[in-house]
């Protein structure tokens, strides 16, 4: 061969044979010091990590972040002041499908940012959808459950999705977008993304606002109808994977602009919706969209193991300027991420290169699997220390966890604001948002979807849920299923 590239073991140990295992004369058995086949058949066995038990099924590509208006009145943050530019990596996924379901399959799209900033990663961690279908972390195993598979057979269930919803009709504003046009988008480059949550940002002066985060895809909002979709769920199950990738191939880099809703603190208690709610939006009439700058994708992965795979994003992630607000569903991510990497990646996630921040890091974390980034021995290994060890300094970390709560400790729902109530703005986006044909797609999708298998002992709670929706909706829901059933 003229090829001068020669195999080497793990550590670099010239290797005889990629042919021919060792053995006790040609028939004999494989001799257990082949080490080179053992190593090869072991390190083979353990090429999986677990798979993220939510949005196992994706696919991102590296960018930037650049900031082209002035935002700097509500947050400090060093990636939104005027100009700065951001290295970011984004990964979309759906969220119920295993590794190799089809990307067209109807569901949420997950739309997790990784800023590199100079002061840390700042991970936003949202959907396509700017809201959820539940608003307390405590339902979520059992939302999750409900949308996975039946323990017996291992079978997906429409009965248990209907019956979970329905049962929780706090889910009724994001089942209606996800039985809407948008729940299949055409591509990810054709979707929205939303931080979905409400978070905090905090300018120079210290002064709090809420806030929402908008990216509007800058190609245009396309979706697939289900009868497209169910199409490529067998031709072509990674086309949302390959669509990214091929374009960033060829050199069209997606791209969305930024934008913010800005809510002054004053202003959430009296809200007609509970701002902290997410499973309600504030309404653009209230709060108007504030350009904040654009992001753009421009490469792929070198590895998709390594860079996608591996990647770990985590809501705790917050840097200064930034904060966490009362919302529920936030608050148990912001334990729920990190907890789930350290379990399917370890204890060192963050020292990998793609999770691994720009700046410099000087924590007192050692030790743990596959720990290769260290302090210099001089470092002390406790805080504080009289020999010149880091040490955590208030005003740099700025106050991201805080905002003022009672002390009482209570299992309550969210205070109900004026026009709130779990179908209020569900029946908005139907009425006053989508076109006629966009209705009926609407009902044609829910009819389909309760006709895949839904148990009919279930019907008439589901025509009752989108009754509550709209009136018509529900109608047209009812003689759709009761027709085809
Ligand atoms: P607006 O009329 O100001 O905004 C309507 C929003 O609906 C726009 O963001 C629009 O996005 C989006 N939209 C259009 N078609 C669809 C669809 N088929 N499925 C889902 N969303 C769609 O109204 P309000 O802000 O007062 O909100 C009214 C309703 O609109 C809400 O109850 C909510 O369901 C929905 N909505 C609201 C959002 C918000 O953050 N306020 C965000 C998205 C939806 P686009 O400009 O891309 O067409």
């Amino acid at each position: 061969m003229s090829n001068t590239r020669f195999t080497t073991n793990d550590v670099g140990i010239p290797v005889a044979s990629d042919d021919e295992s060792l053995t006790a004369g040609t028939q004999g058995p494989i001799l257990l010091h082949d080490h080179y086949l053992i190593e090869k058949l072991a390190h083979f066995n353990r090429e999986r990590v677990p798979e993220r038990v939510v949005h196992a099924k994706g696919g991102g590509a590296f960018g930037e972040l650049v900031v082209t208006e002035d935002v700097s009145a509500y947050t400090k943050a060093s990636l939104f002041q005027p100009g700065a530019r951001t290295e970011s990596l984004v990964r979309f996924s759906t969220v119920a499908g295993e590794q190799g379901s089809p990307d067209t399959w109807r569901d949420p799209r997950g739309f997790a940012i990784k800023f590199y900033t100079d002061e840390g990663n700042y991970d936003l961690v949202g959907n396509n959808t700017p809201v959820f279908f539940i608003k307390d972390p405590i339902k979520f195993p059992d939302f999750i459950h409900s949308q996975k598979r039946l323990r017996g057979s291992g079978l997906r269930d429409h009965t248990m999705q209907w019956d979970f919803w329905t049962l929780r009709p706090e889910s009724a504003h994001q089942v209606t977008w996800l039985m809407g046009d948008r729940g299949i988008p055409r591509s990810w480059r054709n979707m929205d993304g939303f931080g979905s949550h409400t978070y905090q940002w905090i300018n120079a002066a210290g002064e709090r606002f809420w806030v929402k985060y908008h990216f509007k895809t800058d190609q245009g909002i396309e979706f697939l109808t289900q009868a497209e979709a169910d199409t490529l769920a067998g031709t072509d199950p990674d086309y949302h994977r390959a669509d990214l990738y091929d374009a960033i191939e060829r050199g069209e880099f997606p791209s969305w602009t930024l934008h913010v809703q800005i809510m002054p603190v004053a202003e959430a208690e009296t809200y007609r919706f509970n701002p902290f709610d997410v499973t309600k939006v504030w309404s653009q009439k209230d709060y108007p969209l504030v350009k904040v700058g654009t992001w753009t994708l421009n490469r792929n992965p070198r590895n998709f193991f390594a860079e996608i795979e591996q990647a770990a994003f985590a809501p705790s992630n917050v840097v200064p300027g930034i904060g966490l607000s009362p919302d529920k569903m936030l608050l148990g991510r912001v334990f729920s991420y990190a907890d789930a990497h350290r379990y399917r990646i370890g204890a060192n996630h963050a020292q990998l290169p793609v999770n691994a921040p720009k700046n410099t890091v000087d924590s007192y974390s050692q030790d743990g699997n596959m720990a290769y980034r260290f302090n210099d021995p001089s470092t002390p290994v406790y805080a504080p220390n009289s020999f010149g060890g880091p040490h955590a300094d208030p005003e740099r970390a700025g106050d991201d966890g805080l905002w003022t709560f009672g002390t009482e400790a209570v299992r309550a729902g969210y205070v109900e604001h004026r026009e709130d109530g779990d179908f209020v703005q569900a029946g908005i986006l139907v009425r006053e948002v989508l076109d006629d044909a966009a209705r009926d797609r609407l009902a044609n999708n829910i009819i389909g979807h309760v006709l895949g298998g839904t148990s009919s002992a279930l019907y008439e709670r589901i025509f009752e849920y989108w009754r509550n929706v709209d009136a018509e909706l529900g109608k047209k829901v009812e003689a759709g299923v009761l027709a085809g059933a």
